[in-house]
């Protein structure tokens, strides 16, 4: 089955090839557009036959690099152009669904204008332009159909279309997980499947919420895991605005499905004592199209200076006594829904500059995390502790304080992700890492021990493996010499 797959800018700080995929120190760089970089002159010629001559020329003449979405499109027409000779789609890609008619205006309109720039690119190249709308629809298939390639610590080196991949269906609990050696996309059973039953991978973070999970789902892949629920019929809640970005929502009764964790992990006793006593927050984003190389995953915090806002939704009859909301649950209410609106915006400027690598984020998110002392299991606390375990790494070699957030987050990953999962098996070895960093050579041991076995099932071939195997043995050499001393 074809593929196609395109690198992301490299000032993204990566060092892989763009023919490949895979990493390399020494990378050559293309004479002609001074943006691809190869790991061989083999990989170089190879990209060249493979779409690269067209755009080499295109880029040029372009003067910028477009987002990686439209270096693809132009990518597929210019390959099947050299396969068949016309300009058409293949049809391993026409046969993927598009949702033109499910995507709102706004959607819409991103793809039209994004249709033009790519022609307008793709002009650069000499060849034939493929029609405006052929071009939009196809960027609407990328939507839905598209896969992140990561390297084997998940970071994002590019995006490719896989037309038999796109073919595996959404779980929340999924028994299959996508990685990929090179360009190509491998998918590995995380538990044992029955013959006859269906494989499934997660299209969305698992570490999130299922109201979250169920938003980014029907957002960008049309479809409601929560349709034949009963729980979901639209109950229209009493509104208080508090300020531009920040509402409550006040519903009589419970007004959406949730999964076993989700009451630990959104809300909030407001402890009335008079059955008003769940709080759940949400945080949207108003600006629903971005690019992918952007694209925040729900384990990101919107950014400080977008758009967004905050909407708290409680639930009880008490809130909605005699149909008024001046009562004591709804002021209590109001009061968790400040801290929370605060919480997040402290969470959306730590990010930031965690991003700029200062370290004051550390002091920002301390004083997010004190205000949610009584909310141990919430999943903003985890979101918290993300931001907290990167500055401390990244800002400043604060091992201590990574430790510290390492293990504090090491109960959610247990809680939200399968047994056998990329992103447990690399928490388990960074806690393990910073462990052994600080001779704490019991746990390095006990977490290194851990890690290898999660991810000799979810990156066999990764050398991270490797690094947790010796890491184990030479942690209990360590604790074998301590405890002959
Ligand atoms: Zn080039």
């Amino acid at each position: 089955m074809p593929r196609y797959s395109i690198g992301f800018d490299p000032v993204r700080k990566s060092n892989y090839c763009h023919h490949t995929f895979t990493s390399s120190t020494n990378l050559l760089r293309c004479a002609g557009c001074k943006f691809a970089r190869y790991a061989s002159k083999e990989a170089q010629r190879a990209a060249w036959k493979n779409g690269h001559q067209q755009e080499c020329a295109a880029l040029q003449a372009c003067g910028r690099i477009p987002p990686a979405t439209i270096r693809l499109a132009a990518r597929i027409y210019w390959k099947e152009r050299r396969l068949t000779g016309d300009g058409a789609l293949p049809h391993s890609i026409e046969s993927l669904q598009h949702h033109w008619d499910d995507l709102d205006d706004d959607r819409k309109q991103s793809y039209a204008q994004m249709a033009i720039v790519t022609r307008e690119y793709m002009k650069g190249s000499g060849t034939s332009i493929p029609d405006a709308k052929d071009v939009a629809y196809l960027l609407a298939r990328f939507a839905c159909n598209n896969h992140t390639i990561c390297d084997d610590e998940l970071r994002p080196k590019g995006v490719g279309i896989f037309p038999l991949g796109a073919m595996l269906n959404h779980s929340c609990t999924p028994n299959t997980m996508q990685s990929f050696t090179g360009s190509r996309i491998v998918f590995r059973a995380v538990q044992h499947i029955p013959a006859g039953a269906e494989a499934t991978i997660a299209y969305v973070e698992l570490a999130a919420t299922r109201a979250e999970r169920r938003a980014m789902l029907k957002a960008n892949y049309f479809f409601d895991i929560d349709a034949n629920q009963e729980l979901c019929v639209t109950l229209v809640p009493k509104e208080v605005r508090l300020d531009d970005t920040l509402t409550l929502e006040l519903f009589e009764r419970r007004s959406m499905t949730m999964d076993e964790h989700d009451p630990e992990l959104t809300c909030v006793d407001s402890d009335t004592g008079s059955g008003a006593n769940v709080v759940r927050v949400q945080a949207e984003e108003c600006a629903t199209f971005s690019d992918e190389e952007t694209e925040a995953g729900p384990s990101q915090a919107p950014a400080g200076q977008k758009n967004w806002e905050v909407k708290v939704q409680c639930w009880g009859a008490a809130f909605l006594q005699g149909g008024n909301v001046q009562n004591d649950p709804t002021t209590q209410a109001i009061a968790v829904a400040w801290r929370l609106a605060t919480i997040l915006r402290l969470h959306a400027s730590a990010s930031d500059l965690v991003s700029q690598g200062q370290l004051e984020a550390c002091d920002m998110i301390a004083t997010a995390l004190q205000s949610m002392q009584d909310m141990q299991k919430h999943i903003w606390r985890m979101r918290l502790l993300e931001v907290q375990l990167r500055a401390a790494i990244e800002c400043g070699n604060k091992w201590d304080l990574a430790l510290d957030a390492a293990r504090s987050l090491l109960p959610f990953y247990t809680w939200l992700y399968p047994k056998v999962w990329p992103n447990l098996g690399l928490h388990l070895a960074t806690l393990a890492k910073i462990a052994a960093l600080l001779d704490h050579f019991d746990e390095a041991a006990t977490h290194a021990e851990a890690a290898a076995a999660i991810l000799r099932i979810t990156h066999p071939e990764g050398q991270i493996v490797q690094d947790m195997l010796r890491l184990w043995h030479d942690a209990s050499a360590e604790l074998n010499a301590n405890a002959e001393e």
